[in-house]
């Protein structure tokens, strides 16, 4: 367990105020939350994995929404708190907690439903992905539901002279003394290390781009190691650009939504499940879908969703800035384009992405790697 603590990632998660700051993060907290209300007749009976269970809270959700077991996988000390809560709310019949990272160990059944909250500053920092991953290879049923089902990535470049113009002023005057160098030396520092800062809205220049999008149903390991993507950005009026700001968005769609009717909805479900004359889906062992394939539309016509952008409730993600080296100065209607890669630094942290921001207008590239090693996750 030690050797995969690299950095000190598990026990980080022993520090009480990480899991204050998750539970008071109401826009993600309550997202889960309807999840599991919206989605009860998808969870009655069902057994639910919970990959990272911290205090238990998704567990109890699960469980008040009428899981029949909850599995709670916690790698660190705080699985001890949340055996506690689980027992002081009573749920220990049904939730079951196991300290350990969840690569290690077996469950007796396939689960129904996994649930994790996993996602780190622009989405993929602390590459917890990775072990839900493995864990969905390994115990989620054939047609079983991912919560969230689906995450995006989402980028836009950004003027930040406000920023930099408040940190010039904050650092002119040190009791009377003018400290402006220790501005510069933040300004270079954010380069090698991005901002994470709730952004006003009108920072943004151009409409966002989709930088990632990810089916966790499917998504592999070797998909998020490294990716690069292309974009481009419609610069409507004249502006600074000082570097491009990432948020992420993830889903909770139950399988079968785009259903349109019962034909289609068949046709969606995998081999291995059968329908009976109820017309209720049932794939073989645990896994028996409540989803029935008559009534699938109404069940999941509410969409549950997190966003974490400038414009939507702040939630403790904030947004992620990666900073160019040098201000470009873009004209009206001038469409950047840039190419964007993102890989995990396998050599130092696998838990750290290095990125890279290539400007691709014209003749001239300008290129800079970004390396985010020392963020702290939440
Ligand atoms: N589910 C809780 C906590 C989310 S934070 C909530 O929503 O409030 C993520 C948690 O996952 C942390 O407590 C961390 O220790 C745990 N974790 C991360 N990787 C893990 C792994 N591979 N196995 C088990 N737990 C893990």
């Amino acid at each position: 367990e030690e050797k995969q603590d690299v950095g000190g990632y598990f026990s980080s998660y022993n520090d009480l105020s990480v899991h204050q700051l998750m539970l008071k993060d109401r826009p993600r907290t309550l997202a889960y939350r309807k999840f599991f209300e919206t989605n009860r007749e998808a969870v009655k009976d069902k057994v639910v994995l919970d990959i990272g269970a911290g205090t238990g809270i998704l567990s109890l959700f699960a469980a008040a929404a009428g899981a029949k077991k909850v599995y709670a996988v916690e790698a660190s000390d705080v699985a001890f708190l949340c055996k506690e809560i689980v027992e002081e709310n009573s749920m220990d019949e049904i939730i079951e907690v196991i300290h350990s990272p969840v690569e290690k160990i077996e469950l007796p059944t396939k689960v129904d439903i996994i649930v994790s909250e996993w996602m780190g500053f622009y989405l993929l920092h602390e590459s917890m992905l990775d072990s839900v991953i493995v864990a969905r290879d390994k115990f989620l049923c054939s047609g079983g539901i991912m919560a969230p089902s689906h995450a995006t990535i989402r980028m836009a470049p950004v003027d930040m002279t406000e920023h930099f113009q408040d940190r010039a002023d904050e650092w002119s005057n040190i009791y009377g003394f003018d400290f402006s160098p220790v501005a510069s030396a933040i300004n270079r520092n954010e380069v090698v290390q991005p901002l994470v800062e709730c952004l006003c809205p009108d920072v943004l220049r151009s409409e966002p781009k989709e930088l990632l999008n990810l089916d966790l149903r499917t998504v592999t390991l070797e998909e998020v190691k490294k990716f690069t993507t292309s974009l481009e950005f419609c610069v409507p009026l004249e502006t600074k650009i000082h570097g491009f700001a990432c948020w992420f968005d993830v889903d909770f769609n139950v399988k079968v939504s785009e259903a349109k009717n019962d034909h289609e909805s068949l046709m969606n479900f995998p081999s291995s499940i059968s329908v009976n004359e109820k017309g209720d889906a049932k794939c073989d062992g645990l896994c028996s879908t409540n989803t029935t394939a008559r009534s699938p539309i109404k069940q999941l016509e509410e969409a549950v969703s997190l966003r974490t952008g400038p414009k939507d409730p702040p939630t403790h993600w904030k947004q992620t800035v990666i900073f160019l080296p040098q201000t470009i100065a873009v004209g009206a209607g001038t469409n950047l384009t840039c190419r964007v890669t993102m890989s995990q630094d396998i050599g130092r942290n696998k838990r750290h992405y290095n990125i890279t921001v290539a400007l691709t207008n014209g003749t001239e590239e300008e290129e800079e790697e970004e390396d985010d090693s020392e963020d702290e996750g939440a």
